[in-house]
C-alpha cells in the first residue's frame, strides 16, 4: 500500500528558525526553541491571520500567530497558558513564545 500526499492549495512555506528562551522547568535554564512557519498569508495587508508558527521546545507544541486586524494593527497570539490567561488582563502582555520569535532576526540595545 503507498502512502497518498495530499496537496495542498495554499502556500506552505517550510521555514524554520531557532532561538534560545527560558526553559519549561521550574528554574527557567535557558533552552533552544523551535520556530516552523507554519502557514503565511500570501496576501499579508488583508485582515486575517498572516502568520502562524508553530513552536517546539516547551512542555507541548503551542502555535503563535500574528493577526492583521481590519483597522490594519497586527496582534500576536499563542496558545500558552501564559499568553491566553495574563492576555485577557494586560491587552500588552507578550509570552516568552511572541517575545522569541518578535526578536528573531534583531539584535540586542546595548547602552
Ligand atoms: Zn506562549
Amino acid at each position: 500500500m503507498v502512502a497518498a500526499t495530499q496537496q495542498y492549495l495554499y502556500r506552505r512555506p517550510r521555514e524554520i528558525v531557532y532561538t534560545t528562551l527560558p526553559g519549561p522547568t521550574r528554574k527557567r535554564p535557558p533552552m533552544p526553541y523551535c520556530y516552523r512557519l507554519a502557514y503565511q498569508n500570501p496576501r499579508p495587508t488583508v485582515p486575517g491571520c498572516a502568520l502562524l508558527w508553530e513552536v517546539y521546545g516547551g512542555r507541548t507544541v503551542y502555535q503563535v500567530a500574528l493577526e492583521r486586524e481590519t483597522d490594519g494593527k497586527l496582534v500576536w497570539h499563542c496558545t500558552c497558558a501564559d499568553h491566553v490567561y495574563r492576555h485577557e488582563d494586560d491587552p500588552h502582555h507578550v509570552c516568552k513564545h511572541v517575545r522569541g520569535v518578535a526578536g528573531i532576526g534583531r539584535q540586542a540595545v546595548t547602552k
